[in-house]
Parts: C-alpha cells; structure tokens; sequence
C-alpha cells in the first residue's frame, strides 16, 4: 500500500477497530472524531461493502478529509451545538499509472529481456485520461535510448497520423505490450508477453480511453485473444472492456507499405467520429 493508505481488510483487523476492544480511533485515524458502536458497526459494513467493490484503501491523510468538508460545507451549515457528522471517509479506488509504474521498477526482471541487452523500461507516454490509447508491440532501438515510445521513424508516422485527426501526442496515451526492446528487435516470446501484458491492462484500466487503436498484428492478437491475422482485423471494431478497440496497420508495416496508409485513414477517421460521438 501507499503511504497514507490503508488496506480495508487491514483496517478491519485492526486490533483497535475489532468488536469488544475499547472504543476510540483506529490507527492511522488520529484526528478523526471518536465514533461509538453502532457507528463502528456501520462503518466496518461500509468498509466490508467497499472491499467488496474491490476498493484499495482508504486515504488516511488529513487533507482528504479537509477537502471533503470544505466541499459538503458541513461544518458551517450546523447550527451551534448541533452534533458534528463524523467526518466522511475518503475510499481510493483506482491505482494511478504512477503506481502502475513504481510496481514495474525501473529494475524490472520478471522476464529474460533484462539480461538480453535492454538499456531501460519503457513505460508508456501521455495523457493519463486520455480518450484515446494507442498500443503498439515493443520498444525498439530508439525508443530503448530514449525511454518513451514510438520515437523512432515509426513513431514519427504515428505522431502525422495522430495529428492528422486533430489530436497531438500530448493528449492521447501511447503505450506497447511489452515494455522492454527484444533483441534485434525480435517478436516478443510468449514468456515475455505473460509477464508484461498486465501492466498494459493496468494501465488501460487506469486510463480507460474510449478508444484504443491497436497498432498491428501483434497488440490486436494480445488484447483480442485472438490469432486471427490482423487482414481479418482491421476494418472492423470491437468491445474491448469499456472502450472500442480498433486494429489497424502498424506504422512500420506503412513505411514499408505505403499504399496502405488508405486503409489506416480509414480506420482514424472512424476513430475520429467515435470520439466526436
Ligand atoms: N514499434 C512499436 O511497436 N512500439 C514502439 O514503441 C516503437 C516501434
């Protein structure tokens, strides 16, 4: 956990906050009033009920609890000598990208490809409520230098065609299946895949876009589960969680194929209506 937050279930086993110990405040709640049992009791279902949402913790940092008084304006609305509502609970329920990356490491050794020549992680680059995600496949030699993403010719394709709906890369979040360059740029092996592909949907569910292009065969097959070739892909849109995914061509197959950067505005143009919808 996080500083400042605190595991539900740890809050539930906490010795102070348990049935039948004294009444008061349980660690890590100094500052906030005494509460009696029947309001320990509607707090721990309220937790238990929260945990069950697949909240991760409760902020125990004192600005929350000022910031939500001063928006509820509770504390000028009572009267004087009024009881005071206890001050409300702050439930934390998403992981930031931030997390996702410390989680990762920027030592990250879970698969093979830190002892065959990576130079760092590349974690993934942009706005972090963006609508729209693009997911490529692996760092390559530029991106490993540089540590973001789709930097090198490729990128360079991406970011024209990024800009030719109205969007700069600044808005959108750019991020690849697999966060460390293979070697000569090899396909990523099934091994490596299963380690890195969760911090992808972690991070897709951090964002939750409304759209994520796939950029080629390789990150259409890992997020559609599927091995269909990306020429049965592209053209079509899928439900992917709660967003539209949409395959299309990766822009290193364009620079080698040029005549298929039709298809892919194609594709961006219904990206485009999706997001203006
Ligand atoms: N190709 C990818 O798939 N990702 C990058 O970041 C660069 C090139």
């Amino acid at each position: 956990m996080r500083d400042g937050l605190k595991a539900v279930p740890d809050i539930l086993r906490s010795r102070r906050f348990g049935r039948g110990r004294p009444q008061g405040v349980p660690e890590g709640f100094q500052g906030v009033p005494a509460f009696d049992e029947p309001m320990r009791d509607q707090i721990v279902e309220h937790l238990k009920f929260a945990a069950e949402l697949g909240v991760a913790g409760v902020s125990t940092d004192p600005a929350w609890r000022t910031r939500v008084q001063q928006a509820t304006g509770s504390a000028e609305t009572n009267s004087p000598g009024e009881p005071v509502a206890s001050e409300p609970v702050m439930f934390v329920t998403r992981e930031t990208l931030a997390d996702i990356k410390a989680d990762i490491s920027d030592d990250c050794r879970r698969c093979k490809l830190h002892t065959l020549g990576r130079k760092q992680v590349v974690f993934g680059v942009g706005n972090p409520d963006a609508d729209l995600m693009f997911v490529g496949e692996a760092p390559g030699a530029d991106e490993d230098e540089q540590g973001v993403p789709f930097v090198g010719r490729a990128g360079q394709l991406l970011t024209k065609i990024i800009e030719a709906i109205g969007l700069t890369r600044a808005e959108v979040y750019i991020a690849n299946v697999i966060k460390c360059r293979p070697p000569g740029n090899r396909n990523p092996e099934p091994d490596e895949v299963e380690q890195c592909e969760p911090f992808l949907f972690r991070q897709i569910d951090t964002i939750k876009p409304k759209v994520i292009v796939a950029l080629g065969k390789f990150a259409a097959q890992c997020l559609l589960r599927t091995t269909d070739p990306i020429t049965r892909l592209r053209g079509r849109e899928f439900k992917y969680r709660e967003a539209i995914l949409i395959p299309t061509y990766h822009p290193a197959y364009l620079l080698r194929t040029p005549s298929a950067k039709r298809d892919v505005w194609d594709d961006m143009k219904k990206v485009r209506a999706i997001l203006n919808g």
